[in-house]
């Protein structure tokens, strides 16, 4: 038998290439019970990279006490230096200003910042209102964009939250507005609890052009909670957006949702834009075979339908 793969079939109205921007490795690992050691993240981003994701979302420069799982980012950054110069780019987050001294110590050359549209959300993840981080992270973005450095603004709770229940378009583009306003290059509109369907996603994306937020400065960033992460992502391609966030292996519960599913899975998405005939550069077998290899470090499957069915049969 040979691989399964999808019959690329393009449909119209959809681009020709899509930038995957892996968040496994942060986003995903954060947000995994199980603390990885350094060496093991260091070989997963290797092996992400040889896999062809050519943008990689490394660590966070949270305080060490704060997030243990992403206490060693330092280290875990000197060890990617053989990866400069390859083309593949390695952002991390940055939370404050002490963050982003010791990012930029370290040599990082693309940082982003998390900010959270809704009031609730805010004071729970930052510890502070919509306004107050907002206000920490403008002298962030100016130092940055000031060292050379593009900063990417992450906004989270973009389709409704555990607290406040719905969340209006204007929320979003208010919030959105700002971090452009501050100097982020680029947003990435988070779906934190993975209630979004596609009409929501419509309407938000129509809101944010009417703001003056065009689709060429946003990334989306699904979550697969309730299964629609593929069904939101196409929607979001089909109004021009062409930078997605996955997660090899769907990476990451969800911290506010009681599902084992968080991110949508890297693999998942290139099945879909592989069928498609969109390029992404990636290679859908060497991701699925890293995916298993980091599922068998975590001691739990990869929730990523795509990387199952793709597992050799067990003998
Ligand atoms: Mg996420």
């Amino acid at each position: 038998m040979s691989t399964p793969a999808p019959s690329p079939v393009p449909a119209p109205g959809l681009p020709a290439r899509v930038r995957i921007h892996e968040v496994g490795p942060r986003d995903g690992l954060q947000n995994e019970a199980a603390v990885v050691p350094v060496a093991v993240k260091a070989e997963f981003i290797h092996r992400l990279a040889a896999a062809g994701l050519t943008t990689i979302e490394a660590t966070s420069f949270v305080h060490p006490g704060r997030v243990p799982q992403l206490a060693d980012a330092d280290e875990l950054y000197g060890m990617l230096g053989d990866l400069t110069g390859t083309g593949v780019r390695l952002p991390v987050l940055v939370p404050n200003e002490r963050g982003l001294d010791r990012a930029l110590a370290r040599g990082v050359r693309e940082i982003a910042v998390f900010a959270s549209v809704t009031e609730s959300f805010a004071r729970a993840n930052l510890g502070r209102g919509v306004e107050e981080s907002l206000a920490m992270f403008a002298p962030v973005v100016a130092r940055a964009t000031g060292a050379g450095v593009p900063v990417r603004g992450y906004l989270s709770m973009c389709f409704g939250d555990p607290w406040e229940g719905d969340v209006r378009p204007a929320q979003v583009t208010a919030v959105a507005r700002r971090l452009l306003d501050m100097g982020c290059a680029e947003l990435s509109l988070g779906d934190t609890i993975g209630v979004a369907t596609p009409g929501q996603v419509t309407a938000l994306l129509a809101a944010l052009d009417a703001a003056g937020v065009p689709a060429d400065r946003l990334a989306v960033h699904f979550h697969d909670t309730y299964g629609q992460a593929l069904a939101n992502t196409l929607t979001a391609l089909r109004h021009g957006v062409t930078t997605v966030d996955a997660a090899a292996g769907g990476l990451g519960g969800c911290p506010f949702a009681k599902s084992a599913t968080g991110n949508l899975a890297t693999e998942d998405l290139l099945w879909m834009l592989r069928g498609l005939g969109i390029e992404t550069g990636v290679d859908l077998d060497r991701l699925a075979a890293t995916s298993r290899w980091m599922a068998a470090h975590l001691g739990r499957p990869s929730p990523s339908r795509t990387v199952r069915a793709l597992a050799p049969e067990e003998s």
